[in-house]
């Protein structure tokens, strides 16, 4: 029998299949990546074929698996973290879907996000599940599948569907349809899920018109869900955690106050409350954190539509730059961004603002603007936006932060790093290994199956590779902020200006 040597973690994202295989150490061994197809079938619908998520996640897996020559008994466990909210139902005797998942983004069930609003349930979903009604969460997308799909209902009821997140497809695909689980982190972006009782809410499994049957069955984070057969010998599956829950857990996010921001092509913001689920007045949500001790923590959780996007568009549609990290350089060519401020409310405003209709504006040109001088504006943004979202985090949870830990491709860029240790009057802490996502998954499955023996263990894994501290006059930071809240101002009312000529 060969010694345990690794933790598999899948990482099931929007647009790609990824699996690392983690050392004892934390550091990456192996590392396979596929993308697969994203299916637009019209404006506004996004789909992903869940045989598509199976495949190509099997497939990254064996890959790098056979990279390092690893065999089934030197893995420890297996570890799985996903896209959130994304849903997918099939068959419980075929394990055929039917029909394509219903990614995050899609938009095809807002009319009846709309009606439940009408219906006076805000309050409650509110209340029980933490979140604020919309499209994206789990709940209104199973509901469309049992009414669209031909006989679905009927199915259903009979007790012939399953529904899951992608945690629980992989997990019941892994486990040849043995075993039907989740996690609470997952559970908790469902809409379904009452994150104080932690059961599924039959209120709003009445609301939905959604059978009981059709639930996986709701598990600690760090948990042995089953074992798979797939990759020549038993593994157990010891973790499951939505992307979000697992980069805090990664970046050994255990404890109140912990926060961390990742900077990607959106951006998210998560503050570990510990066991008390606090309720924002700042249109944060609150949410499931996962933890290793099966005790229930909680999280604060907002979020940036447009961050990396911005420096992308600079890039594709401005042609202002040939790459992303060419931003760097060229924002430390100039004294400050020469009094511009660029709000990129391309998809509107999420918190705390939340207004949808505003649209990206740009403020302060004079003729002596430079491209140095709006590039640096829109990089800018992004850490204005991050602390409008740490500052609505500080007035709800009353908690005082401590350092902020950042990853996502963007947090490479260390000019942005220290405008946002400057503005927020924080230190900034960048760890060495920003795969914190998969390295979550892994460490919730390690401490699960004595991989690792505590949270201490796990915690000398995390090694800094750079502190940005804030180096600018109290002064200097408010004239800054109070520039920002000017020009979103700015992009506000012309989002009220638009709808004032919509009505005229
Ligand atoms: P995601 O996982 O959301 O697809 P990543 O975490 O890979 O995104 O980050 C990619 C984003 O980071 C892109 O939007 C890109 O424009 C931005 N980005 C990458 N490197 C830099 C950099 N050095 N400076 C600024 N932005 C960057």
């Amino acid at each position: 029998m060969k010694e345990t040597r690794y933790i598999l973690a899948m990482d099931q994202g929007t647009t790609s299949s990824r699996c690392i295989l983690f050392d004892r150490q934390g550091t990456p061994r192996s590392v396979v990546q596929r993308e697969f197809a994203q299916i637009y079938p019209q404006p506004g619908w996004v789909e992903h074929d869940p045989m598509d998520i199976w495949a190509t996640q099997m497939g990254v897996a064996m890959e790098a698996m056979q990279k390092i020559d690893a065999q089934a008994e030197e893995i420890a466990a297996i570890g799985i973290t996903n896209q959130r909210e994304t849903t997918v139902v099939w068959d419980a005797a075929t394990g055929k879907p039917v029909c394509n998942a219903i990614v995050w983004q899609c938009r095809r069930t807002a009319d009846r996000i709309d009606q439940l609003r009408r219906d006076g349930l805000e309050e409650t979903v509110r209340q029980k599940t933490g979140l604020i009604p919309d499209a994206y969460f789990s709940a209104s997308k199973l509901a469309w599948i049992l009414d669209n799909v031909p006989g679905a209902r009927d199915r259903a009821e009979r007790g012939e569907l399953r529904f899951g997140t992608v945690d629980a497809w992989l997990i019941w695909n892994l486990t040849e349809g043995r075993v039907h689980a989740t996690d609470y982190t997952n559970a908790s972006r469902t809409m379904l899920f009452d994150i104080h009782k932690l059961c599924w809410d039959q209120e709003l499994l009445d609301y939905f018109r959604i059978p009981a049957s059709v639930l996986p069955q709701v598990l600690p984070s760090s948990h042995l869900f089953g074992a798979t057969e797939k990759f020549g010998g038993s593994i157990p599956i010891a973790a499951a955690a939505g992307d979000q829950q697992s980069a805090l857990f990664g970046q050994c996010g255990f404890y109140p106050g912990d926060v961390k921001s990742t900077y990607g092509t959106g951006g998210f913001l998560l503050l570990n409350t510990g066991g008390e689920a606090v309720r924002s007045d700042h249109g944060l949500l609150t949410t499931i954190a996962a933890s290793a001790d099966g005790q229930v923590r909680y999280a604060l959780e907002g979020s940036v539509f447009i961050a990396g996007a911005a420096i992308q568009w600079l890039r594709d549609e401005m042609k202002l730059l040939e790459s992303a990290p060419q931003t760097e350089e060229l924002c430390a060519s100039v004294e400050d961004a020469g009094g511009v401020y660029m709000v990129p409310a391309f998809a509107g405003l999420g918190a705390p603002y939340w207004e949808q209709y505003a649209r990206g504006t740009v403020v302060g040109l004079t003729r002596g603007t430079t491209r140095a001088h709006f590039i640096r504006a829109v990089v800018e943004a992004l850490a204005y936006q991050t602390q409008d979202l740490l500052s609505a985090m500080k007035e709800d949870s009353g908690l005082s932060l401590g350092a902020l830990k950042v990853d996502g491709g963007a947090s490479a860029n260390g000019f942005l790093m220290q405008f946002q240790a400057d503005l927020s009057n924080v230190r900034i802490e960048r760890p060495r290994s920003v795969e914190t996502t998969a390295l979550g998954a892994a460490y919730l499955a390690g401490l699960a199956t004595g991989f690792w023996r505590d949270l201490a263990e796990v915690q000398e894994n995390w090694t800094c590779g750079q502190v940005f501290q804030p180096a600018i006059s109290e002064e200097r930071r408010q004239k800054l902020l109070r520039g920002w809240k000017r020009a979103v101002q700015c992009a506000v009312s012309w989002a009220n200006l638009d709808r004032e000529d919509g009505s005229a």
